[in-house]
């Protein structure tokens, strides 16, 4: 099922004019939010995001976000998959051809989901190739915008390579990949080009800056050399749907040295797993009471959790305390359970 200005509907009924601005000439934005057991993950940044990309097109926001987040609710409760991608997307709307924006049009505004295919088991053993291309796209790569061609093409090379990215460079620096923000590490410090004009400023960028923060893990967000991505100690890719993905061959030629050239390295593994943790989260106001009732729940259902494992991190301002546990299951039933109970906890706002 999907969205199209207002209505749900099977996505072969979904029609648009030939004329809308987005088919014409790419004039839209978007977003591509990842959804965890039907729990769309960072959505308030995702929209942020969307609001950003709207202003620096001049195109006005058809939604408030109540009701954006009640649009992303009712495409995630009407798709079947447990774990999604919700892809959104806002065009100009329909008009005679002409380059300069016209005011008044009304905005397509469309949303569509798919299943959340994150990288298997062997690309996060092994690690994923990619390749080093100029980065040719335009200047304003901070916008989410719908005109992809250059990433397209940039992609496609890659892929004519039998690689899954593209790494980009630009007047000998490092901006990102072709669907990706790039990482690398050199001599134990992780390095992330900073936000700029040249590079979308990722979720997932956000969220991984703040595991390397709250773990204590070196890192500097600062230009990164070419030079200094080609004799990197490892380089990680990440997204949305690729989460932290390692890129163990660069250029045909193995990432690093030592024992773990050509394989994931010890700081992506780390960073890997504390995602997949961060993703198991269940969140609520800090009050007394809070994390001890979250363990009792756990503990029904998972016996041999041990209490000392769970990981507490309060909010910023500290009114939510956010807590991670990590529980040995030996069946989809057995957390879909767990999921249900902590999700209707009077005490629980989030689970993830
Ligand atoms: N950079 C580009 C060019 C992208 O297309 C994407 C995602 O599609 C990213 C970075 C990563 O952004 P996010 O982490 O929000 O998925």
């Amino acid at each position: 099922m999907i969205h199209l200005n207002g209505e749900f509907m099977p996505i072969e009924q979904a029609k648009i004019s030939v004329l809308d601005r987005g088919f014409i000439f790419g004039d839209g934005v978007y977003e591509v939010i990842p959804v965890y057991s039907r729990r769309p993950f960072r959505l308030e940044e995702h929209l942020a995001r969307l609001q950003a990309s709207l202003d620096a097109i001049r195109l006005a926001n058809p939604n408030p976000l109540a009701k954006w987040t009640e649009l992303v609710e009712k495409i995630i409760s009407g798709n079947p998959w447990e774990d999604q991608t919700v892809y959104l997307q806002v065009t100009r709307g329909a008009a005679k051809r002409d380059h300069a924006f016209p005011k008044g049009l009304k905005p397509t505004v469309f949303l569509m989901a798919s299943e959340l295919v994150t990288p298997s088991a062997d690309l996060v053993e092994n690690g994923a190739r990619a390749i080093v291309l100029p980065d040719f796209r335009w200047l304003r790569c901070d916008i989410k915008s719908t005109s992809l061609l250059g990433n397209c093409m940039l992609r496609t090379l890659a892929a004519d390579q039998g690689c899954v990215e593209a790494i980009l460079v630009r007047d000998g620096e490092l901006t990102e990949a072709s669907a990706s923000n790039v990482f690398i590490v050199k001599n134990g410090t992780v390095l992330a080009p900073p936000k700029s004009q040249l590079i979308l400023p990722g979720i997932t960028y956000d969220v991984v800056l703040e595991i390397l923060h709250a773990n204590a893990l070196p890192h500097e967000v600062r230009p990164v050399a070419e030079s200094e991505l080609r004799s990197a100690d490892e380089i990680w890719v990440t997204s949305s749907s690729r989460e932290v993905l390692a890129i163990t061959t660069l250029d045909g030629k193995p990432v690093g040295t030592g024992k773990d050239a050509g394989k994931p390295g010890p700081v992506c593994k780390r960073v890997h797993a504390l995602y997949q943790q961060y993703k198991a989260k269940v969140m609520g106001k800090t009050q007394a009471g809070f994390a001890q009732a979250v363990i009792e729940v756990v503990k029904r259902h998972a016996p041999d959790f041990d209490p000392a494992t769970l990981g507490m991190r309060p909010s910023r301002e500290g009114k939510y305390l956010s807590l991670t546990c990590n529980v040995r299951a030996v069946s989809r039933e057995q957390l879909d359970e767990l999921y249900r109970e902590l999700c209707d906890h009077p005490m629980v706002t989030m689970v993830l």
